[in-house]
């Protein structure tokens, strides 16, 4: 098959509190797959970065003192360093805070505008007249006429009822308690509904590869009928409206996110020779996958492809939705104000990166809510990585007493065996049951061990010299195979590994023969002991 131009879109963390592991469980799907479609030879793009604007971070900085960068920027720069630590294989991760992506989202929605699917609507909207500014639910506090508590305007913490429009307008400014006010207010609409019959076919083509929750939480909103959408917010932190008269408006985050994937591969394609219409037009081999926790699935199945519908420009739509369940932790939510859990960050500075990803992918929240407990994860490196996988590698490329790799011949039957796993895990890949996959390549690795034990080596050593050598290097081949196997989930190992075996890059081809003669003083083992 020819080259496909293959986008992953790694959802865009939101640049205000810390990820936590149950994050990385959600987003790392993304990375399995970039690094797979690579090793099978196809041009990937896998974009992402972080999603600075928006009221939690304009709120909190007011709070603060501080300018609503200061905080994105924080953390912006903090996933940078989270993501490096656990080898995401981003080819861009930006940031919406950024004037390319500035000017891009611009003609896009200006695009919108101009082929007649935003338009104007004047709301009542409560007013400030202190602050001087329209305020949001949030920023309202009022009695809560179910229950009678104080609460905010979004929703009563007590009894969580949500205050209609008039109940809002009963409410007081949060900042300075003045009686809310209402003023006229300019908002302009996305007509989402113009859009429902293309998405409803669209939908209906693709989604047998989606997984289980993409398919129900996509089918409920079309089923309800989708609704426009307000794509305007009065704020002074975001990307400038670009449309006469909303000067003093921002576009609402969500929309503003969502098109981070195309102006990540524009950015891209312009500072290289590639074209960014083979990944976003029809008609070039492409395909879009996108990777996302559950509570960020119509988002990607139905709002990002009604921006695209709208340009009116042949845009080849989101094929796949990733969308994982919850990881918990120790069977309970991750919960920063209860101390339950702990951040990405805090995980790599007691754990081993390629552990972590080995552990997240191959107990990942794929189709139901999966766990992480502390005792499991360090069961799983003891158990299964360090004494399958690492003492493979140990007891093959340090045997006793073994200086260079021998001359040898591969045996038959594992070869057959290396064949089927590639195909196994590459279908499973594809089919994105990438807890399967590990299992198949562990498998693996437990059919080397035991090849290993019944040829007994140590015995062959003294008494078949020929033998001992076809053992070694068949266990050599095998581990050659597994630095390509295993590239999508520990690719620090699969690095050092191709380093001693002096393979160059990874690939999803089996390998049949390794040079002999290479020296392995220098091979150390892959993991320690927790
Ligand atoms: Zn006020
Ligand atoms: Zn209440």
């Amino acid at each position: 098959m020819s080259k496909r131009n293959i986008i992953i879109g790694g959802a865009w963390p939101y640049a205000n509190s810390s990820l936590h592991l149950g994050h990385i469980a959600g987003l790392i799907s993304g990375d399995v797959l970039a690094r797979f479609f690579r090793l099978k030879g196809d041009n990937v793009l896998y974009v992402s970065g972080s999603d600075c604007h928006g009221t939690p971070i304009t709120e909190r900085a007011r709070k603060e003192g501080k300018n609503p960068r200061d905080i994105s920027s924080f953390y912006d720069e903090e996933f940078n360093k989270m993501f490096d630590g656990y080898s995401f294989s981003y080819d861009l991760f930006s940031k919406t805070d950024n004037e390319y992506h500035k000017a891009k989202v611009q003609e896009l929605v200006r695009k919108l505008y101009d082929n007649g699917y935003v338009y104007e609507k004047i709301e009542m909207e409560p007013y400030c007249e202190k602050c001087n500014r329209f305020l949001s639910d949030r920023e309202i506090v009022l009695e809560c006429p179910e229950c009678g508590k104080e609460t905010k305007g979004d929703q009563c913490d007590n009894c969580l009822h949500v205050p209609n429009t008039e109940e809002l307008m009963q409410g007081n400014c949060i900042e300075c308690g003045t009686k809310i006010s209402q003023r006229e207010n300019k908002v302009l609409y996305l007509a989402l509904s113009k859009f429902q019959k293309q998405i409803e076919a669209h939908t209906e083509k693709v989604n047998h590869e989606w997984r289980i929750n993409a398919k129900n939480e996509t089918a409920k909103y079309l089923k309800q009928g989708l609704v426009d959408r307000a794509i305007t917010r009065n704020l002074d932190w975001g990307v400038d409206v670009p449309i006469e008269g909303y000067e003093d408006k921002k576009l609402y985050v969500w929309i503003d996110a969502v098109l981070g994937y195309l102006t990540d591969t524009m950015f891209l394609c312009e500072n290289s020779n590639k074209s960014w219409e083979d990944f976003w037009k029809e008609g070039n081999n492409n395909k879009i996958y996108m990777c996302h926790g559950k509570d960020n699935i119509v988002f990607h199945s139905i709002i990002l492809n009604a921006l695209l519908l709208g340009q009116k420009e042949n845009y080849h739509l989101v094929d796949t939705i990733v969308s994982a369940e919850y990881l918990n932790y120790n069977d309970q939510k991750f919960s920063k104000s209860k101390g339950i859990g702990m951040t990405a960050l805090e995980a790599l500075d007691i754990y081993p990166s390629d552990s972590l990803r080995f552990y997240l992918i191959s107990n990942g929240p794929e189709k139901k809510d999966t766990n992480f407990s502390p005792d499991e994860f360090v069961a799983v490196h003891n158990n299964e990585i360090l004494n399958k996988f690492g003492n493979l590698v140990n007891r093959t490329l340090k045997f006793k007493g073994l200086e260079e790799l021998p001359e040898g011949k591969l045996d038959d039957k594992i070869l057959e065996e290396l064949k089927v796993t590639y195909q196994k895990v590459g279908n499973l890949i594809e089919k994105l049951e990438f807890r399967e996959a590990m299992r198949e390549v562990m498998k693996m690795v437990e059919s080397a061990n035991k090849y290993y034990d019944t040829r007994e080596p140590w015995k062959q050593k003294k008494e078949d010299i020929a033998g001992f050598n076809d053992t070694i290097y068949t266990c050599a081949v095998i581990i050659a195979n597994l630095s390509n196997l295993f590239e999508v989930a520990m690719p620090k190992a699969c690095a050092k590994l191709r380093e001693y075996l002096k393979l160059e890059k990874p690939s999803w081809e089996v390998i049949t023969a390794v040079k002999s003669n290479i020296k392995l003083s220098n091979v150390e083992p892959l993991f320690n002991r927790i």
